[in-house]
């Protein structure tokens, strides 16, 4: 039964812009579906497409098999990588099997691949910065042999990671992160290796920078914030992180088995039915965003079930709208 309440307390939901789908995942999203009607039900999916439950849920529903790796895939049917990208290793396994594969990676994702061959072909040892265990970061460190790329987290790695003494350096880095945190930490990199190699332009996506400068930009009218977004997804977590550090209350709801989420005190849900009524207590100004792999359904979703509680005022934050949209694969609309 719906909740129901008489004189309800004005609310104010200031919505970032942009928001939401990026390009890159709207492609691996019409992959997969342009696969499904190319070949038929199933086809494989190594990996969640894109970080986003809802999402996972929809293509399963009309007949994806989401799988960890590829030997679970029958030699028979076709398999989609995911947009964060795979290790070299993983189109060699399908090759070698004969399997018919597409792969969904971001082409910004892909560009950083690209870099990182030509930084090796040029006897470069890579400085990577990322987040351990994140599949774009497996993903990259797949396209070059063991040992000439380090991960650097953060700040303190940059100080304190020991490479090879006749290492020449470039660094690169994950398309998802915080501009901030890789901005210091680039810094750092920099003060202690005046001679490393900056990539020609940069790799945080445009679809991560512009989302957190909607965040920062809305964030000081708000008194909490609600980030759309699956606990896995790096950049919704850096966006409920920019609310977080410009002082917006927030908690987080969500947590993966095997990630300490603690040191996260931001607010993010996946779906409307996560909401902490009590956290959420009664704000003037509630500022919603969404992740790059969040649905704008979902964002309806929120908005709808703080109707229940709340006399709403919509308000979208006015912000540059994006047109980026990339190729699909020859293979599918060919
Ligand atoms: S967040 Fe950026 S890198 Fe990741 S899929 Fe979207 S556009 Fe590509």
């Amino acid at each position: 039964m719906a909740f129901a309440m008489l004189n309800k307390p004005p609310l104010r939901v200031l919505i970032a812009a942009p928001r939401g789908f990026c390009a890159g995942v709207d492609r691996a999203i019409q992959i997969v579906e342009l696969a499904l009607e190319r070949f038929g039900a199933p086809v494989y999916v190594r990996h969640e497409i894109v970080h986003n439950r809802f999402v996972v849920e929809r293509l399963r529903d009309l007949g994806a098999i989401f799988v960890d790796e590829l030997d679970e895939v029958p030699d028979d049917r076709p398999v989609v990588f995911s947009a964060h990208g795979v290790p070299k290793s993983v189109p060699a396994a399908a090759q070698e099997r004969r399997l018919t594969y597409v792969d969904a990676t971001c082409p910004l994702v892909s560009k950083v691949h690209r870099q990182a061959e030509r930084l090796i072909e040029e006897g470069r040892h890579i400085l990577f910065i990322g987040h351990a265990g994140h599949p774009e970061v497996i993903g990259t460190f797949g396209q070059v042999p063991a040992g000439s790329m380090t991960l650097v987290e953060t700040v303190e790695d940059a100080a304190t990671i020991q490479i090879p003494a006749s290492a020449t350096l470039a660094f690169l880095t994950q398309t998802t992160l915080s501009v901030d945190d890789t901005a210091a930490i680039v810094d750092a990199l920099k003060a202690r290796f005046p001679e490393i190699r900056a990539p020609r332009s940069e790799d945080i996506c445009y679809a991560t920078s512009n989302r957190q400068a909607a965040v920062k930009a809305i964030a000081p009218e708000c008194d909490r914030m609600l980030v759309i977004g699956a606990p896995n997804s790096s950049n919704s977590l850096r966006l409920a992180e920019v609310a977080e550090r410009i002082g917006v209350p927030a908690r987080l709801i969500e947590r993966a088995a095997n990630i300490d989420w603690d040191w996260l005190p931001a607010r993010l849900i996946e779906r409307a039915a996560n909401i902490d009524w009590d956290w959420l207590g009664e704000p003037k100004t509630l500022g919603l965003t969404a992740g790059a792999s969040a649905p704008e359904l979902l964002v309806r979703e929120v908005v709808d079930a703080l109707r229940e509680r709340f006399d709403v005022t919509e308000e979208i934050a006015d912000h540059s709208p994006e047109r980026m949209i990339f190729k699909l694969p020859r293979e599918l609309v060919a």
